[in-house]
């Protein structure tokens, strides 16, 4: 068995558009690699149910749209964590991949504890702040139990304007504003909603003065 397959929890957070979908498609391309020269570990790739970006939910996709060959997407209720205990596929798993964390109920974390503690080495993806830079209560809770936290991954790239800076933060926009709704829960591509990934100045700067445009 690979060296690194070990219960283990690691933490992949930053804004949209930060790699975290290609960094957990390298692992799955990994494992498959493996598997193809007999050496592969059972792994599952788990994600909520209500990430509704795609028609098929359990097609595994990267933002070029390539499809990834051989692997489905476990899919899990959000409202019920626990159901990746009795699933199973991540009960086989040796490694187990969980994808857009943030959307599950904190009731994950409790679930991603006792993973690992059946000795699984599990890797999960999120996004860390909220339209209004809060912190995802479920993402909080993951860093805290993370063995190794990989934080605001770096290819995320300001798109104010022409900043270009390292993007940690994401904007949401609503008919080409800045949403500021609090009440609104932070759902992708939502509503005719539209992402926007911001470097720390030009968060602050466009959260705080109103009716600013971004172009
Ligand atoms: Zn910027």
């Amino acid at each position: 068995m690979a060296a690194w397959i070990e219960a283990v929890i690691e933490a992949y957070v930053g804004p949209m558009r930060a790699g975290k979908t290609e960094r957990a498609m390298g692992f799955l391309r990994h494992m498959m690699r493996m598997e193809s020269r007999g050496r592969g570990v059972p792994f599952a790739f788990v994600r909520p149910v209500l990430d509704n970006r795609q028609d098929n939910p359990t097609e595994i996709v990267d933002h070029n749209r390539t499809v990834l060959q051989g692997v489905e997407a476990v899919i899990i209720d959000h409202k019920k964590p626990e159901e990746m205990l009795t699933h199973p596929l991540i009960q086989a798993a040796k490694v187990v991949l969980i994808d857009e964390a943030q959307f599950f109920d904190r009731t994950v974390c409790r679930v991603v504890l006792d993973l690992f503690l059946a000795g699984k080495h599990i890797k999960l993806f999120g996004v860390d702040t909220d339209h209004l830079g809060r912190t995802f209560i479920t993402i909080g809770g993951i860093l805290g139990l993370a063995d190794t936290k990989v934080i605001k991954m770096d290819t995320a790239i300001c798109e104010v304007g022409e900043c270009r800076r390292m993007a940690t933060r994401t904007i949401r926009m609503i008919k080409g504003k800045p949403d500021s709704d609090p009440s609104r829960e932070f759902v992708v591509e939502d509503r005719g909603a539209t992402y926007v990934v911001a470097c720390t100045r030009c968060f602050v700067d466009i959260m705080t003065k109103a009716d600013i445009e971004i172009h």
